[in-house]
């Protein structure tokens, strides 16, 4: 069998990948959201395992030196990565699998295997993404400023990326999103 897709979806905190991806996922249950590792507390409501899987800064560095990230960064002062075996089971059983990840992730992806497929989510405007990201109030004053520090980055490189989404409407992006992977 033909190894399945991998489709990675990056774009600014706060420009709502997760609701997009959870979206997609509902109208194509077909397609896995693969799980990352991070050193950040889970946030009210957030379940180990099914959001991420929540690690201490010294499990995460033993999973970096045992080689078990296909990817992994460090983002407004916490770690986050991809574990890589459940990817490769996922896409060599046939299933397309998709990584939500930032920017610093989606450039080794793309490094490490060529036929991944990028895609950039990005807001109407810089107006919106600051007030949806301070309006959350998920996050401390340092990380909302970390987090708008790295959307400048984000922002600047969506020319890398093989299709740019502009996140106006959550079930249309979702269904960009589809189009995308199964194109
Ligand atoms: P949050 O703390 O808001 O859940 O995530 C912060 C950023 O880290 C988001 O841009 C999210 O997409 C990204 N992220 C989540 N998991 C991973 C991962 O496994 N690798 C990388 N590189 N970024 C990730």
């Amino acid at each position: 069998m033909a190894t399945a897709p991998l489709v990675v979806v990056s774009g600014p905190s706060g420009v709502g990948k997760s609701t997009v991806v959870a979206a997609a996922l509902e109208a194509d249950p077909s397609v896995w959201l693969s799980v990352s590792a991070t050193t950040r507390a889970p946030r009210e409501g957030e379940i180990d395992g099914v959001n991420y899987f929540f690690v201490t800064r010294d499990r995460f560095e033993e999973m970096v030196h045992a080689g078990e990230f296909l990817e992994w960064a460090e983002f407004a002062g916490n770690r986050y990565g991809t574990p890589r075996g459940p990817v490769q089971e996922r896409r060599s059983a046939g299933i397309p699998v998709i990584l939500e990840i930032e920017l610093q992730g989606a450039r080794q992806v793309r490094l490490s295997d060529p036929t991944a497929r990028l895609v950039f989510l990005a807001p109407p405007s810089w107006e919106v993404l600051e007030a949806r990201l301070t309006g959350r109030g998920t996050e401390s004053p340092e990380s909302v400023a970390a987090r708008l520090d790295a959307a400048r980055a984000e922002l600047a490189a969506q020319g890398e990326f093989d299709d740019v989404v502009v996140n106006t409407d959550v079930r249309e992006s979702a269904q960009a999103l589809l189009d995308f992977l199964h194109g």
